[in-house]
């Protein structure tokens, strides 16, 4: 009882009312999030078998300088992608964090970092989240209490893999995050930038404009915000160190609200991703969070 009562007393500076809020005019009604664990950013620059991602860089905003947070792994990296904090805010410190290693210094009532999908889920509650993953380890850094459905997959199974898509058109869900654990594993066997490696990129990049062709067929293309990201890259067989090889991934919006073109000129770190997601949503960021909006992406102030 003392426990539920100090959680909720944490709270309040950051519950943005529980009441159902209007979407900004401009805002995009869809929001699909597709990530590549290990994706360096050397291997995009340097991949020439990547036509439908390149061509989602030019139509959108894009950098190829993101940075991670430290250390340049999995688990710590996937939280800040949806937490908007560094480890050393939200507590999850290692690759395969499945709790936070220290104490998270901000908690929700659901005894959770306020994550993207918390913020959706308090302003918009209808709101329909699909939670989509390869890896097993994605499905703790996010506050599962917030999402419709929750599902590891595996994109070489079809049957699998279809049902991610199926969702979408299906439920057409305000948020959708389908992460994928490649091309780390080819990384990890082989080298990053092996030829192995590389075949992974390009097979990825099938995949994705499957997802597109999902979403244009559920009628949903025109007001959607599609970002890519990965969590780190990657060098020799490894990750987690300092090297700008490791550290350095891209990232793209592209879509609704976004200016074809645009190339992303400021820093950027993998924290600003859901900080710029909640800001063209219209929500609240809190306190706890230490990513900024992106200002090619959301426009500048004049
Ligand atoms: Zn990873």
């Amino acid at each position: 009882m003392k426990r539920m009562m100090m959680l909720l007393v944490l709270a309040v500076p950051f519950v943005v009312g529980g009441a159902k809020m209007k979407l900004p005019k401009k805002a995009p009604k869809h929001i699909v999030m597709v990530g590549f664990d290990g994706m360096s950013a050397q291997g995009v620059r340097e991949s020439d078998g990547m036509p439908f991602y390149k061509s989602m860089m030019r139509r959108g905003a894009y950098t190829l300088k993101r940075r991670s947070v430290l250390p340049s792994s999995s688990a710590c990296n996937w939280a800040s992608l949806y937490m908007a904090a560094g480890p050393e805010q939200h507590g999850y410190n290692k690759w395969n964090s499945r709790k936070p290693d220290f104490p998270s210094d901000t908690l929700t009532e659901h005894g959770f970092f306020p994550d993207i999908y918390y913020l959706i889920k308090k302003a918009y509650p209808e709101a329909k989240i699909g939670h989509f993953y390869e890896w097993s380890g994605i499905h703790y850094v996010v506050d599962t209490l917030c999402v419709s459905r929750d599902m590891q997959f595996n994109h070489k199974d079809e049957k699998s893999m279809q049902a991610v898509l199926d969702y979408i058109v299906k439920e057409q869900p305000m948020m959708t995050s389908i992460i994928f654990d490649c091309p780390d594993h080819p990384g990890h066997d082989t080298g990053w930038m092996s030829s192995e490696y590389m075949e992974a990129l390009t097979e990825m990049d099938g995949v994705l404009k499957r997802i597109y062709e999902a979403v244009e067929r559920a009628g949903m293309a025109d007001e959607t915000l599609f970002v890519l990201t990965a969590d780190h890259g990657g060098k020799d067989k490894g990750h987690g160190g300092i090297s700008m090889e490791e550290m350095e991934t891209c990232l793209v919006f592209c879509g609704k609200g976004v200016r074809p073109g645009t190339v992303i000129t400021e820093t950027s770190n993998v924290t600003d991703v859901p900080a710029t997601l909640a800001h063209m949503l219209g929500l609240q960021r809190p306190h706890a969070w230490i990513g900024r909006p992106l200002p090619s992406v959301v426009g500048r102030k004049k």
